[in-house]
């Protein structure tokens, strides 16, 4: 198949050419993200291949039946930034990577709240400066502290495994409960519930029309006061002028962020000489309590053979007519 893969950055390229070297597909690489503007560029090819920040508009999407493309294949698990309805009312497939080392993912929620607590990324830039004080790095031990985790699928649990390995009490709050991790000892509350107890809550539901702004006003104020907000999933997740105002008041004590609500104009992309305009991640940035990452939790050399492997044999699926079902977008999975 001939496939126009968009927003593609080196690693894209170096691990899908690697997952395609029998040469079984035509990939053609663009750097430029899909949108209205750059559709043109598909004229000719079955398939396009994105990732989170492709917006994948009715407007969009209308202009690639258009062009009559046959398949939209994600190089990624959440799929909120396509419309599935119209993709599916114009006979567009959609495909995507529903599982892939949810350890990344996982991991890198760790890593996020070990850094904000034991100050590592400060304590880093003040030895390189000769600076030896230990003034101000004052951490908290995770042993006995209480974790919440919204959304116990599959990175959730591998969460919750690691948490219990640092000897946290662990609560949940999913629409579906996860037995092996009851089995665990991981107990399932209420949102609300699980807010009020929580030391620390770690956000890994998908975006839907339930979870957008889950965290907002309301429910940061039935969080104790001081404890540590952790967003690996999706950005719109979080109200961030609410989370803005909490850090202000002290209610909010930390917040580790690996996602952002309006991300897609910033992330992936080298701005260091250029005049941000967002001024809410400015404002976040300036807070010594928040630790910002670029959507890299998911960023190991696991996750992204893996991605690379299964996108791979999505196309391949695709031209055959044997699609794996697990991997295709419905309609029923968006209502
Ligand atoms: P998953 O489908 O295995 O698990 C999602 C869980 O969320 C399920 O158990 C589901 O029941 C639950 N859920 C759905 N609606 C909910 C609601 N309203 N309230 C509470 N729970 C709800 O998905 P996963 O593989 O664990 O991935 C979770 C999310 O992580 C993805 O949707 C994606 O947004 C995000 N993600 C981020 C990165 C990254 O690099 N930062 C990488 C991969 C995935």
């Amino acid at each position: 198949m001939k496939v126009a893969v968009f927003s593609t950055k080196s690693y894209d390229k170096e691990y899908l050419d690697k997952a395609n070297a029998a040469n079984l597909h035509e990939l053609n690489y663009f750097e430029s993200s899909l949108k209205l503007k750059t559709v043109k560029l598909t004229e000719g090819y079955d398939a396009v291949c994105v990732f989170v920040n492709d917006a994948l508009t009715k407007d969009v999407i209308e202009a690639l039946a258009g062009q009559q493309l046959k398949a939209i294949v994600l190089r990624c698990a959440g799929f909120n930034n396509v419309d599935i309805e119209t993709a599916c009312r114009l006979g567009i497939k959609v495909l995507r990577v529903p599982a892939y080392s949810p350890n990344a993912v996982a991991e890198h929620a760790v890593a996020l709240i070990m850094a904000l607590n034991r100050k590592t990324h400060k304590a880093y830039n003040r030895v390189r400066e000769g600076n030896f004080s230990i003034e101000r790095l004052q951490g908290f031990e995770l042993t006995g502290k209480t974790v919440g985790v919204v959304g116990t699928g599959k990175i959730g649990a591998a969460f919750a495994g690691i948490m219990k390995g640092f000897g946290c009490r662990v609560v949940a709050y999913d629409v579906y409960r996860n037995s092996s991790l009851e089995a665990q000892g991981v107990s399932y509350l209420s949102l609300d519930e699980l807010l009020r107890v929580s030391d620390i809550v770690s956000l890994h539901c998908p975006l839907t029309p339930e979870t957008n702004r889950l965290i907002n006003k309301e429910s940061i104020a039935l969080m104790k006061k001081g404890a540590m907000l952790i967003n690996t999933s999706r950005g719109k997740l979080i109200d961030t002028d609410a989370a803005i105002e909490a850090l202000k008041e002290g209610t909010l004590g930390y917040l580790g962020i690996d996602v952002y609500e309006q991300e897609e104009k910033l992330f992936f992309k080298d701005l260091s000489e250029i005049i941000i305009l967002d001024d809410k991640i400015m404002r976040l940035m300036t807070f010594p309590n928040v630790l910002i990452t670029a959507h890299q939790a998911y960023f190991t050399d696991t996750a992204l053979t893996q991605i690379a492997n299964t996108t791979l044999q999505n196309i391949t699926d695709i031209e055959n007519g044997a699609i794996n079902p697990q991997n295709q977008v419905c309609i029923n999975m968006i209502k």
